[in-house]
């Protein structure tokens, strides 16, 4: 346990050993930065507006540059990051990424090294969002997937629970800045999280897989995406959204390679260079991003690619809301 009012002082600790980021309030609302003892560090707010996927999968990162002589890979710093008040759904996240970047045929070196880099101290909720689902996503406002540690952000203390090894050598090694538990600390702890699960909107996944498999009728997907403008707001902020595409750029008198996320729903993503478009009509690319997440993403690795986090329902500037998506497939 740690008193909420010393906060400051476990933050102060923690900064001697590792790069810290927490919540704090900017001009857009809660982001996730770089913290010290003297930042107000936030505990309530819904999540971050951008997903936490991008510290270890960046929107834009140079692979490596080309001098004019020679191509040398970018070097990235070896630095242990600490996280702290990463949501439930954005650390689960993570858990889903690492089958992708981590553990599957062909690893990649840039999110593994940041990823191992990194300690999760997630945050669980007290008061989720009107589009928050992680319910029914197989997560929840306290779940503890992807985390290293949870903590719980109770009346006046903070309840820290280890999750991974990893949380537990970093309990251990800063046994000294914590307390153990009362009694009505726990029982705080028991209510808060059944009381915020039962706050979450429930909706139904099961199944999605099989009713998506007979969902062939293009007008039903035409519906949908009517009102689609292909903005990639709904791609770009989830944190399960995994492509990316490389580009080369002029800097100088040599060039950079980049890496950048890329979006199922722009209308260029699979254009091909005959200027052939296998999905050329909106509706096709809706389907392709709820297929990925409802039914690719179980075929290959056991779980669907959404954690209910909400974030692509209230960035879409046309409302299309993927819980009404998943309900018409279903119905
Ligand atoms: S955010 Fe909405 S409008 Fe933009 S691409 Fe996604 S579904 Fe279409
Ligand atoms: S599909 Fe939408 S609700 Fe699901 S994880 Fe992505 S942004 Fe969040």
């Amino acid at each position: 346990m740690l008193d909420s009012k010393n906060l400051n002082k476990f933050i102060a600790a923690i900064a001697k050993q590792a790069r810290v980021r927490g919540p704090v309030a900017d001009a857009s609302g809660v982001i996730l930065s770089d913290i010290t003892p003297r930042s107000s560090v936030i505990l309530t707010y819904a999540n971050f507006k951008l997903p936490f996927k991008r510290e270890f999968f960046p929107q834009c990162e140079v692979i490596s540059r080309y001098d004019g002589a020679a191509v040398k890979e970018e070097s990235s710093d070896n630095n242990v990051v600490v996280y702290f008040g990463i949501r439930p759904c954005d650390a689960q996240s993570i858990a889903m990424l690492d089958k992708v970047f981590v553990d599957d045929k062909y690893a990649d070196p840039y999110f593994q090294k940041r990823r191992n880099n990194a300690l999760i101290i997630s945050l669980a909720c007290n008061e989720p969002a009107a589009t928050c689902f992680c319910e029914s996503t197989g997560g929840g406002p306290a779940s503890k997937s992807g985390s290293d540690v949870i903590a719980y952000s109770l009346k006046q203390s903070l309840l820290f629970e280890p999750v991974s090894k990893k949380g537990e050598d970093f309990i251990k090694k800063n046994a000294k800045l914590f307390r153990a538990p009362a009694q009505k600390e726990l029982q705080e702890r028991e209510k808060l999280v059944s009381v915020t699960s039962s706050k979450t909107h429930a909706v139904k996944i099961d199944g999605s897989r099989a009713a998506l498999a007979k969902k062939t009728d293009s007008s039903f997907w035409d519906n949908i995406a009517e009102t689609c403008l292909g903005c990639g707001a709904c791609t770009f902020l989830c944190p399960t959204c995994h492509c990316f595409d490389l580009f080369d750029e002029k800097l100088g008198d040599g060039s950079a390679r980049l890496r950048l996320h890329d979006a199922c729903m722009f209308a260029s993503f699979v254009k091909e260079a005959s200027g052939h478009n296998p999905r050329n009509k909106k509706g096709e690319r809706m389907r392709q991003r709820v297929m990925h997440k409802f039914s690719y993403a179980p075929e290959n690795f056991n779980a669907v690619f959404c954690v209910g986090c909400g974030r692509c329902i209230s960035a879409c500037p046309s409302n299309i809301d993927i819980r009404e998506t998943l309900a018409g497939v279903i119905a």
